[in-house]
């Protein structure tokens, strides 16, 4: 199907997570929507068929945190055993994953992403308003030892990342095999939309690296990877503000109540339940991803000043 190849579908299982970080939550967190609004794994299960029988093929679970949703390594197993899921990933802050890791390599999920902003206690404890880097460092080792391939990690840019803070993550990566990729913080959540950190600058620093050769990545890859000499793993920068990648997005989201969105920042959603629960079959959810296809913007607007009209946390990043 899809002209664009649109074969990437991303779940947000849920609203709630146990971290606070400051780009994406208020101190408080945010209203969170009553259960009975949030989708079953049974209606996502649906979604997943329906969006398979139409060329979707790799498909990621995200959150809020979606280890904090129960049940979520018996959903990975159902989702595992869908014809057609080629590729199965998560997304998670790594709290839990080092009980969590290994039932779910078992269960069949893949590759796994790990959001760490900084390795520095006191800086993660600001920036996330939790004292947990303990827990995401052990879930890090968890998901390496249970096989879980690739390992990323998603460091996003904020005001202050102090150079000594990206050293210890080129340190992590001579170390570790994993692949660590630097991203621009999107104008959206609790920051103001001005006073993003270009990752311009981590590229010289990476590309200074003795050695550093930028490695040849997929059509819908949107990192820019290098490797360098005598590192385990890699590293790579993600720039959605200073290098769009928006005409190679291969991807739809359903956020955790059911809504259906072509684009990160769109404004418009198509609402999956009605259909769901008043009885539609396969067909006609299968139609209203033709339509959200169908509608898919050519790009963001965020140099414009767009931003997005809903924390990341509701919609799954
Ligand atoms: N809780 C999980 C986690 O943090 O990995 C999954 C959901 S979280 C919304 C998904 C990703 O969105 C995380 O990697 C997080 O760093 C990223 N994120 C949240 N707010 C962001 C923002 N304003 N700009 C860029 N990335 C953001
Ligand atoms: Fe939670 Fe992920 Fe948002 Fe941090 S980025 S508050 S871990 S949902």
């Amino acid at each position: 199907m899809f002209g664009r190849r649109v074969d990437y579908l991303r779940l947000s299982i849920t609203d709630r997570c146990n971290l606070r970080c400051v780009y994406c939550m208020p101190p408080e967190g945010v209203p969170l929507k009553p259960a009975g609004e949030i989708l079953t794994y049974g209606e996502f299960l649906r979604c997943v068929r329906a969006a398979v029988s139409l060329g979707i093929r790799k498909v990621r679970v995200t959150g809020g945190e979606p280890l904090v949703r129960r049940g979520v390594v018996g959903f990975i197993r159902r989702l595992a055993r869908i014809p057609g899921v080629e590729d199965l990933g998560m997304t998670t802050n790594g709290i839990g994953l080092s009980e969590a890791a290994e039932p779910l390599r078992q269960a069949g999920l893949g590759r796994i992403n790990i959001s760490l902003d900084t390795i520095r206690s006191e800086r993660y404890a600001e920036i996330t308003r939790r004292d947990r880097l303990p827990d995401v460092l052990s879930g890090i080792d968890a998901a390496l030892r249970a096989g879980l391939r690739p390992v990323k990690i998603n460091v996003v840019l904020l005001h202050g990342l102090h150079p000594g803070e990206v050293d210890d993550f080129l340190a992590m990566a001579r170390e570790k095999p994993l692949e660590i990729r630097f991203i621009e913080r999107m104008p959206m959540g609790c920051l103001p939309t001005e006073g993003y950190v270009s990752a311009d600058r981590i590229r010289d620093r990476i590309l200074s690296l003795p050695g550093c050769r930028r490695v040849e990545s997929g059509v819908s890859s949107v990192a820019v990877t290098y490797e360098v000499p005598g590192f385990a793993g890699t590293l790579g920068i993600i720039s959605p503000i200073t290098r769009k990648f928006c005409s190679d997005c291969n991807r739809l989201r359903i956020s955790a109540d059911g809504r259906l969105r072509n684009c990160l920042f769109s404004r418009e959603t198509i609402d999956l339940r009605p259909a769901l629960r008043g009885g539609g079959g396969e067909a006609e959810v299968a139609g209203l991803f033709l339509r959200a296809v169908a509608t898919k913007p050519d790009g963001h607007d965020l140099c414009a000043g767009g931003s997005s009209p809903e924390p990341m946390s509701r919609i799954g990043g």
